[in-house]
């Protein structure tokens, strides 16, 4: 999960505006305006630069694919009665989502009334559980050793909003509208952060790698149901927002900041963006 980079902390003064903006981060966060940097599509293309072994994330813009393309940074023209059928066909609940669909996300600045509500929906994986030397079990995407929930479960102190395994159950660690801080770049940025950002957990097990502990991902690195759960979970984000969130990479979040994380691993943001179109299918 983690590797070790020099120090190297992207914090350059704003061209203009205010003198405490800032811009932090490969992506340019900027801290008056509480976005990276261009539109939101170009923002989504940092954000969702490949995220190879070892953490090494693609130099080169990520291709968005067409739902999401279509999706991100415009008005959200789905109703929530729609959604909720959604949510209800998935065997899911509200509940299991992150709250009412009614409830707005958190907002920036520790859910400050006067701060945008989130715009980002970051994608993690948990490089957990670590089999080590061993192989990863034949049953991967529905044993219990790899699905179970227990190691993530926290009353206060989980450290996403909503775990997702491979399954395609969730286990909410903080309801949506919960402002949750969750990558090193959200450290760096400082409290004004926090409630930007939703964060989901893939449950992806790992194996060690000579040169890291945990630097083995499977192969595929994620299920269909959990692609398929993910796509919905951005929905129903997205339509809390008002607005189609913009999806990030921990990883190429991170990018540049010391100890960083690798994840998520073997992310296909094609089977992600076939998963959307099937969501969104299903409430058009
Ligand atoms: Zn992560």
């Amino acid at each position: 999960m983690r590797y070790l980079l020099p120090l190297s902390i992207f914090v350059l003064a704003a061209a203009s505006g205010e003198a405490s903006a800032a811009t932090i981060g490969k992506c340019k966060f900027n801290t008056a305006t509480f976005a990276f940097a261009g539109t939101p599509t170009e923002q989504a293309s940092c954000l969702l630069r490949k995220v190879k072994i070892l953490g090494n994330v693609d130099a080169a813009p990520a291709e968005i694919p067409a739902n999401l393309a279509g999706f991100i940074g415009k008005p959200v023209a789905v109703s929530k009665a729609k959604v909720q059928q959604a949510i209800t066909a998935a065997g899911l609940t509200e509940a299991g989502v992150g709250g009412s669909l009614n409830d707005p996300l958190s907002r920036g600045n520790t859910n400050n009334p006067t701060a945008p509500q989130a715009r980002y929906f970051v994608i993690h994986d948990t490089s957990t559980p670590n089999f080590g030397n061993a192989q990863f079990p034949a049953d991967i995407d529905t044993s219990n050793q790899v699905n179970r929930f227990d190691g993530y479960r926290s009353a206060t102190n989980a450290k996403a909003h909503i775990f997702l395994n491979r399954r395609g159950e969730t286990y909410v660690g903080h309801k949506l509208d919960v402002p949750w801080r969750a990558t090193k770049l959200e450290g760096n940025i400082g409290t004004l952060s926090r409630g930007m950002f939703i964060h989901i957990e893939n449950i992806q097990p790992r194996r060690k790698h000579p040169s890291q502990p945990d630097g083995n991902a499977p192969t595929p690195g994620f299920s269909t149901a959990q692609y398929d759960r993910l796509a919905l979970l951005y929905l129903v984000a997205s339509t809390r927002s008002g607005t189609g969130l913009v999806p990030a990479f921990h990883a190429a979040m991170d990018e540049g900041l010391s100890d960083g994380h690798d994840d998520p691993q073997n992310f296909s943001l094609a089977d992600f963006d076939a998963a959307f179109g099937r969501v969104l299918a299903s409430v058009r």
